[in-house]
């Protein structure tokens, strides 16, 4: 595979303007109608016109809770693949490399050649995109540690790579912050050590000028503010508190009850930034959701979908994909890193199990041969703090199907990995997608006036363990049908027709 090629797609439907690449694409798709107990299919064809504004931006990244595992593991992946680091192991040199991350290492088909074999680029070759070498990282924790002492802390990365990553990581401090001790558990209170004084609307002003002040020094046209703190218990949507954008605003403004997650959403969204969810809290309530919608600003949730979850939208697709019926699935998880002892409370715990288990709804809706409406398998979720294994949190699953004529298939995996090396790629994923979305309009036939994507960006499915999506929306958990979502959309954003996997050049004489 030619890595990093560059390509330029042949056609009279797609312009390579100076400002952006304008591309006119069929979208052809079906609606089906029930008439007296028939389903009607019509195909359906709608002409869109994609287009993508081709200057990238200096791109910054505030993480709340950068001095946690996931925050200080994804500044070193920058820092060391941005210096071609390389380091001692006892299996060898490693290089600095962004494995896990989809635009950075995974790839896309641009079709078959002359020799009929397909032609790959990397995923990041389809539109431009910022490179990740380029992200300029700062943000906020409760901890006051510098990233080079929050690194050291996380024991994730080998100590030849700490070392090397010190003088750079030692400067980065992060910026005082919201700290609600019910919101999360008891157990963090040791190190809320870097607090921002005042009301909740002077905390939400500080978080403001926090963006500001970042967006300026750095000279940055764009900041995405991206969630990656401890998970906080659920917070009750009540009317009159937190169900409309004016009584969100409203509640801060008499210091009621708001989350420290909400606060920052809706600073971010105040100062017109992306603000993307990755616990599993219900963050986005809805009056945030409004806020986001008349601001027109881009939010994503929930939750970061990395590790046991995602094998379980594999593999549960499979099961029932190949018409076996899935009855019972049992996970176990234990960890010992900081977001292990925070799980270990019982209200946090019940935001995670939440957020694990809807993860296999839509692919036992999809199949109404094997079950009845309403019927679903048994699904368990347990999650044990273990303080010795650290950051390799240890994932055992069960997965019991139904086979044919009595039959029954029992599945065991055991999954074993550094927690935080598997949620920096997609940390990094979820802004280099964001940013892209931003500079894609598109108008069709029917509706010329040009608009963005939903503000609910519902694309990012693929990186989320409970996707967020418009209201409406059918909401996508199996990870093949999230992949093929964004590599399709990206496709037709360059004139190309959604990956079909037919390879009919192959199935004639
Ligand atoms: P961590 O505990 O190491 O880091 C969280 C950081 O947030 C800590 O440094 C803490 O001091 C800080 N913090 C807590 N409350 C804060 C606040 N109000 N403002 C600013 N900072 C605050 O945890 P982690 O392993 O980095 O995980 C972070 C989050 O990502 C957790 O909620 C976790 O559930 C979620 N997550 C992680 C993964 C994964 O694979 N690592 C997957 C999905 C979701």
């Amino acid at each position: 595979m030619e890595a990093a090629a560059q390509f330029f797609v042949e056609s009279p439907d797609v312009v390579y303007g100076p400002e952006a690449i304008e591309a006119q694409y069929e979208y052809r798709t079906t609606r089906v109608s029930r008439e007296g107990g028939v389903l009607k299919v019509h195909p359906t064809s709608t002409r869109f016109t994609f287009r993508t504004a081709r200057q990238v931006p200096r791109l910054g990244v505030m993480l709340v809770g950068w001095g946690g595992n996931n925050g200080s593991t994804l500044t070193a992946a920058v820092l060391a693949n941005r210096l071609r680091l390389s380091w001692p192991t006892r299996s060898g040199r490693k290089e600095a490399n962004y494995y896990g991350s989809l635009t950075q290492a995974g790839t896309v088909s641009l079709g078959l050649d002359a020799e009929g074999q397909e032609v790959f680029v990397p995923f990041s070759a389809l539109l431009p995109m910022v490179a990740p070498n380029d992200l300029v990282f700062d943000g906020w924790d409760i901890s006051s540690l510098n990233l080079a002492e929050a690194m050291r802390r996380a024991k994730v990365l080998d100590w030849g790579l700490q070392e090397q990553l010190w003088p750079h990581m030692e400067a980065l401090r992060p910026r005082p912050s919201v700290y609600i001790p019910e919101f999360i558990a008891a157990n963090q209170s040791a190190r809320a050590d870097n607090l921002i004084p005042g009301s909740r609307a002077q905390q939400l002003e500080q978080i403001r000028r926090d963006i500001r002040d970042f967006r300026s020094s750095a000279g940055l046209d764009k900041v995405i503010v991206l969630w990656t703190a401890n998970t906080e218990r659920f917070c009750e949507v009540i009317p009159g508190l937190n169900d409309t954008a004016e009584n969100l605003l409203r509640t801060i403004e008499l210091g009621l009850e708001v989350s420290p997650s909400t606060l920052f959403a809706v600073a971010s969204i105040l100062e017109g930034c992306a603000f993307l969810n990755g616990s599993p809290q219900n963050t986005l309530v809805p009056g945030a959701l409004e806020l986001a919608w008349q601001r027109r600003v881009f939010v994503g949730g929930d939750d970061f979908k990395s590790g046991q979850t995602k094998v379980k939208s594999v593999l549960v697709d499979f099961l029932i994909g190949s018409g076996l019926k899935t009855m019972s699935i049992v996970s176990y998880n234990h960890l010992g890193n900081n977001d292990g002892e925070n799980l270990s409370a019982p209200l946090q715990f019940r935001s995670k199990e939440v957020s694990k288990s809807n993860v296999v709804d839509d692919m036992v809706q999809s199949n109404p041969v094997l079950y009845t409406p309403g019927e679903e398998p048994d699904h368990c979720v347990v999650i044990k703090y273990v303080p010795y294994v650290g950051d390799s949190k240890r994932a055992l699953d069960e997965y019991t199907s139904e086979l044919m004529l009595g039959g029954t298939n029992t599945l065991v995996l055991h999954n074993t990995c550094e927690d935080s090396l598997l949620a920096a790629p997609i940390m990094l994923d979820l802004a280099l997608l964001t940013e892209l979305c931003q500079r894609v309009s598109f108008c069709t036939d029917m509706d010329p006036e040009p608009q963005t994507f939903h503000p609910v960006l519902s694309l990012l499915s693929f990186l989320f363990k409970a996707p967020l999506v418009p209201p409406g929306s059918p909401v996508v958990n199996a990870l093949f049908r999230q992949r093929s979502c964004i590599e399709n959309i990206l496709r037709a954003c360059v004139g190309l027709p959604p990956q079909n996997h037919m390879l009919l050049e192959h199935k004639m004489e």
